[in-house]
């Protein structure tokens, strides 16, 4: 079996061929590892491997790892890419590093609260169904002009925006939506991007791609 550090380098590789041929400088795209259901041993791996940078699904489950984890590595990042509930946000707020889905107005002034209660600053980025998918998460195209006035209003830090394009079609249109509705707000950050699709959403502008299965294998069960 090939190992994780084997995995790292060719994807670096690959991150920067793809900054190369879309004429982006280097370093212009950060990788992440998308950490869920991974044990442990298997960050550590990750982390010795050169990793620096990872995204959690779950608060719960984040809660189970990372405090134990950034106390051992305290230069490690880690970042909420699963759907945050208003009723975690201290949790959240407490634990992260950066949290790619804020998706309501409701959920905005649930992490405000949290943020000027504990005097921490979490930077957000704003999920959005850029597919207009009923099962998924992320404010629809439309409604991000009002969560964006609410975000000001409460002079919350937002950074950029997150999407999921939807599966088995071509990304490319989806990318370069969310990445036209970013510049509209003058956003400079886009977290797009998965094992599948990275090079073409560092094509469309990416800055942060989330990437699991090309890293660490299978995962065992679908999340
Ligand atoms: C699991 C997950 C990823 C990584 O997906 P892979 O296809 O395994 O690379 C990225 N983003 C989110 C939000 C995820 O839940």
């Amino acid at each position: 079996m090939e190992s994780i550090h084997t995995h790292f380098i060719r994807i670096q590789e690959q991150i920067t061929q793809a900054e190369k041929e879309s004429s982006r400088p280097p370093h212009a795209v950060r990788l992440m590892a998308a950490s869920k259901q991974q044990p442990i041993d298997i960050i550590e791996e990750a982390i010795n491997a050169g990793m620096n940078l990872f995204g959690e699904n779950k608060v719960q489950e984040a809660q189970a790892k990372w405090p134990a984890l950034k106390e051992k590595h305290p230069h490690i990042q880690c970042h909420l890419i699963g759907h945050l509930q208003s009723n975690k946000c201290d949790e959240a707020v407490a634990l992260f590093d950066c949290i790619h889905s804020l998706d309501s107005i409701k959920l905005a002034e649930c992490l405000k609260k949290s943020m000027t209660k504990q005097n921490k600053e979490v930077p957000c980025f704003i999920q959005v169904n850029i597919g207009e998918e009923p099962q998924k998460d992320g404010v629809l195209p439309a409604e991000l002009p009002a969560l964006m006035q609410a975000c000001q209003a409460l002079a919350l830090p937002i950074i950029g925006l997150m999407c999921i394009p939807p599966e088995n079609e071509h990304p490319d249109l989806y990318f370069a939506l969310l990445k036209k509705l970013a510049d509209r707000y003058q956003l400079n950050q886009l977290s797009m991007g998965m094992s599948h699709d990275f090079n073409t959403a560092i094509r469309f502008g990416a800055t942060i791609i989330r990437v699991g299965t090309a890293l660490f294998g299978k995962r065992e069960t679908l999340v």
